[in-house]
């Protein structure tokens, strides 16, 4: 019988026989071993070596393939170690079309770390299909998508660019960590590989750095397997746990975050002192019929931009309730400044180019009340010589 999406988020790495038989704890027991224990030679058992293989890990790849309608899923020790990881599928000499709003971190990695092996790369504004086809060369390998991206919440069609990529036999990767598997399932889309940041929503407490990746299709599990294995930058059994815990709250973290992410959003988008709101649950974002058709949700990361008679020192200084830091998606709410934060590393024109002024903030929503979320956004905005009243 298939379950629904919030009952394998409590069961979905358990109910195929990974329950711990011994006690029947109904947690996934940390297994803090790094080899084990053979009974014969040449008798192996479910596991050898820890890099390869351990249970409480394993646990994990198996809720989060069933959270993304996938077969296999692999945990690596960050976000960029599964995404860079997943590139190692490619050969010197082959070709990479990839989204130019893509994460801080795999820009760096396709610009200054891949293009070292002979990958080379064309980056894309991926919401223009024409574009991207135009891009693709006859050593295209990979279409590398992030929707929606960031800080922007630009929205890609996701099946458009699956069937431009298909027709010249390029595999399909795409960046879910914005919007996670109870929101957007790119592999029902035919998105070849999944990959997340389970640093952000996934876990949802600050308090665990974690990617993962997840595919249907037997060839690239088996090659993702072996990546794995072989560069070995997997998640320890600790952070698997603390992982697994985190993500049985996902649904009941995320749909109230969210929901108080599109009021923050509408009351935002009529307030005089912000200049735009960026948020696709906006019916006036560009991208709001797309994402909906696509996704069932909007997600709970909104950017705006203030208006230049708020100082935005003043405005972070007041800032009461939300966390000033990067990263997103925990219970708390957190507030930053991508112009010094996340995109500090861009310079400063090609920033201007892509719409990230100086005055555009981003809020990763929490679950405190909504209404102590918008009195504190109402109070900063107001005191707009920095003067605390
Ligand atoms: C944070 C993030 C990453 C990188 O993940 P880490 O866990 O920090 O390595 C990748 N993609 C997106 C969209 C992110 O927000």
């Amino acid at each position: 019988m298939s379950k629904h999406f919030a009952t394998n988020l409590i069961h979905g790495g358990i109910e195929q026989g990974y329950r711990e038989e011994y006690t029947g704890a109904v947690n996934p027991p940390i297994y803090l071993s790094s080899t084990y224990h053979q009974k014969q030679i040449n008798q192996f058992g479910p596991y050898d070596y820890t890099r390869s293989g351990n249970p409480t890990r394993a646990v994990l790849e198996k809720t989060i393939a069933k959270l993304e309608n996938g077969t296999d899923g692999f945990a690596f020790a960050s976000g960029m170690a599964a995404i860079s990881s997943a590139f190692m599928i490619l050969e010197a000499g082959d070709h990479v079309v990839i989204s130019k709003d893509v994460y801080g971190g795999t820009f760096r990695f396709i610009q200054q770390l891949i293009s070292q092996f002979s990958v080379s790369h064309t980056f894309v504004d991926m919401t223009n299909v024409k574009e991207v086809e135009e891009a693709i060369q006859e050593n295209t390998k990979i279409v590398y998508i992030e929707t929606p991206a960031n800080p922007l919440l630009q929205i890609t069609d996701i099946k458009k660019i699956v069937t431009v990529a298909k027709q010249y036999n390029c595999c399909t990767f795409l960046d879910n960590t914005f919007m996670t598997p109870l929101y957007q399932k790119p592999l029902d889309l035919g998105v070849d590989v999944v990959l997340h940041s389970a640093t952000k929503f996934l876990s949802g407490h600050s308090d665990v750095v974690a990617g993962l990746a997840v595919t249907k299709d037997e060839q690239l599990a088996q090659k993702l397997g072996f990546i794995q294995n072989t560069l070995g930058s997997i998640l320890s059994a600790q952070d698997s746990y603390t992982l697994i815990q985190g993500m049985k709250t996902l649904e009941t973290r995320l749909e109230k975050s969210s929901k108080s992410a599109l009021k923050i959003a509408n009351f935002l988008n009529n307030h005089a002192s912000i200049e735009q709101v960026y948020y696709p649950g906006l019916e006036n974002h560009p991208g709001y019929h797309i994402h909906h058709n696509q996704a069932s949700n909007a997600g709970a990361v909104l950017s705006f931009e203030l208006h230049p008679s708020v100082s935005i020192d003043a405005f972070v200084q007041n800032m009461q309730v939300p966390v000033f830091a990067v990263s997103l998606g925990a219970v708390e709410s957190i507030l930053s400044h991508p112009a010094t934060m996340s995109h500090a590393a861009m310079p400063a024109d090609e920033r201007k180019v892509r719409g990230i002024s100086d005055r555009l903030f981003r809020l990763s929503v929490g679950i405190e009340d909504a209404d102590d979320l918008i009195e504190d956004l109402q109070q900063a905005l107001q005191q707009k010589t920095g003067v605390t009243l």
